[in-house]
């Protein structure tokens, strides 16, 4: 976890990853199947640091080394490349750093590797592991064979004590007994990471009042198992407290508790049936608990990636199990506070503000949230029949003339006021900071009267999602207009937006006591 927040800046696994490096790190040899984009690299790269010694990449595409190398030099760890596509000096250059033992990781072409004098002199070397990349290329079945590859496997045989994984995004079965016959001699450990799980019924509610939405989703489910994220101590100290007041047995878990309290309170909820855990992300690594019934995000997570990992700690016993997320604009507001406030380089900070527009994204989507869940993940799937917008699907209408008045009002008052000034002025409410900016003579002032403040808040919310807004980082949470939000005001592009509506029937549902 430390190598990957700290050298990878990401803070939780993607699926499948923490199984894999489990077993590298346990000794054992591994063949990872993975969807294209799921975030294979990470599965050699972070053992490769925490292993230490150097680690070998087996690749048979120059540009995609090229960019793990670049890509891994900006996080600071120490990667080289070796293959054709480089001078000989540059080679030469590399393979210096890598007999000096200053390199971490050595990307290598297969043709490369297999050379009695470069098998001989890996051998003096401390060589901790070898991952080899587009593995589906030793196998005769598929297109994409290279005879380079087949002679891979006696990498292992030169390097005894490194361990061996090999990683493909190709999944059918012939292709994978190949390589596990080609590559392990048949001895290793096959993942086939499908990153579903249907037991678990996803749902994103509005927040409005967490403390209350909370207390009654967990009281409606008394005598269950659960998890309830909050993102400060100070919330999860409060959350806590009121269930307990309302009857419910609520534990506390967060890093400003004693270690000696937080390992006792996990041990409860371990031991004991029907436990509500009030934690921060600081809680559930590592947690094998099989009858949680729920995970609660009260607030939004930091990432698809921290989502799908916290809700995968609900019904692991393959029983119904729910996962409910609570989501407003605030939260947004204080993530990308967090992204602009950490000292990080620029790349990364963008790299993670587009991850925070994912989970927007993710958040206001009117298809299949598995789906797009799913897709986020590399994998495709079907509508799953067991969320929220599945079993309750929003209507989408033209909402282009509503755009239209929001994006006036944000235009016509400077663009740094927030959400709750915008409404304000939408359905013509009189607060005192509208008054004492004088904005109740905008000429737009109270056109959208018709509408309850509640709707022109979820019509703001998918303006943001779909990038006509943007939220201002400052203090303030300001609303801006992007390019896109400028042509909707101008008429140039039409906003389709889910029909809103009082409050969603499935959530009404959901939230009964
Ligand atoms: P693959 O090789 O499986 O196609 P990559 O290794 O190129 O996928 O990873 C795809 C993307 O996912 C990369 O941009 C990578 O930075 C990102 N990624 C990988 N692991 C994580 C993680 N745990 N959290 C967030 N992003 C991740
Ligand atoms: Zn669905």
């Amino acid at each position: 976890m430390r190598v990957l927040k700290q050298a990878f800046g990401f803070d939780a696994f993607r699926p499948g990853q923490e199984q894999v490096i489990d077993a590298l790190l346990s000794g054992r040899d591994v063949l990872a199947v993975m969807p294209t984009g799921a975030g294979k690299s990470l599965c050699y790269q972070a053992p490769a640091l925490v292993m230490g010694g150097l680690a070998l990449v087996v690749s048979p595409l120059i540009a995609l080394m090229e960019d793990q190398v670049a890509g891994l030099r900006l996080d600071g760890v120490a990667a080289e490349a070796i293959h054709s596509g480089r001078t000989r000096e540059q080679n030469v250059a590399s393979w210096r750093r890598v007999a000096s033992g200053e390199a971490r990781i050595l990307y290598l072409a297969p043709e490369r590797l297999m050379t009695e004098r470069m098998l001989a002199a890996l051998a003096r070397m401390p060589v901790s592991l070898i991952a080899i990349d587009e593995a589906h290329c030793v196998s005769q079945w598929g297109h994409s064979f290279r005879a380079e590859y087949l002679t891979l496997g006696r990498a292992r045989e030169a390097l005894p004590k490194a361990r061996m994984i090999a990683l493909t995004a190709t999944a059918d079965q012939s292709t994978r007994d190949d390589i596990l016959a080609k590559l392990f001699d048949g001895r290793a450990e096959a993942f086939v990471a499908g990153f579903d799980r249907p037991n678990i019924s996803i749902a994103v509610a509005e927040k409005r009042d967490a403390g209350t939405m909370i207390e009654r989703f967990v009281l409606a489910r008394k005598g269950m198992s659960g998890v309830v994220y909050r993102i400060s101590r100070k919330k999860v100290d409060e959350t806590a407290a009121r269930l307990r007041a309302a009857g419910v047995h609520a534990l506390a878990y967060h890093a400003g508790m004693e270690a000696a309290e937080r390992a006792s309170a996990q041990e409860t909820f371990l031991a004991e049936p029907g436990v509500v855990m009030v934690a921060t992300v600081a809680f559930g690594m590592g947690i094998d608990k099989s009858d949680v019934r729920y995970v609660v995000h009260g607030d939004v997570p930091g990432s698809l990636e921290a989502y799908y990992q916290e809700i995968g700690r609900a019904g692991r016993d393959g029983d119904p199990a729910e996962a409910l997320m609570l989501y407003g604009l605030e939260d947004i507001r204080t993530r990308r506070r967090f992204i602009d406030e950490q000292d990080s380089v620029a790349e990364r900070k963008r790299v993670e503000s587009r991850r925070l527009d994912a989970l927007v994204g993710f958040c206001e989507t009117s298809s299949c949230r598995r789906q797009a869940l799913l897709a986020y993940f590399g994998e495709a799937s079907r509508p799953c029949g067991n969320c929220d917008v599945c079993l309750d699907p929003p209507e989408v209408v033209d909402g282009t003339e509503e755009a239209r008045l929001l994006l006036s009002l944000v235009a016509a008052t400077g663009q740094r006021f927030g959400a709750a000034h915008i409404t304000a002025l939408a359905v013509g409410h009189l607060s005192d900071t509208v008054q004492a900016r004088g904005h109740d003579r905008l000429p737009a002032f109270g056109r959208g009267a018709d509408r309850p403040a509640a709707e022109w808040r979820a019509i703001l919310r998918q303006l943001v999602a779909c990038h006509a807004l943007e939220v201002d980082v400052g203090a303030y949470g300001g609303l801006a207009l992007t390019e896109k939000g400028e042509r909707i005001l101008t008429g140039e592009e039409r906003a389709l937006i889910a029909k809103p509506r009082p409050k969603r029937r499935a959530e009404r549902r959901r939230m009964a006591a």
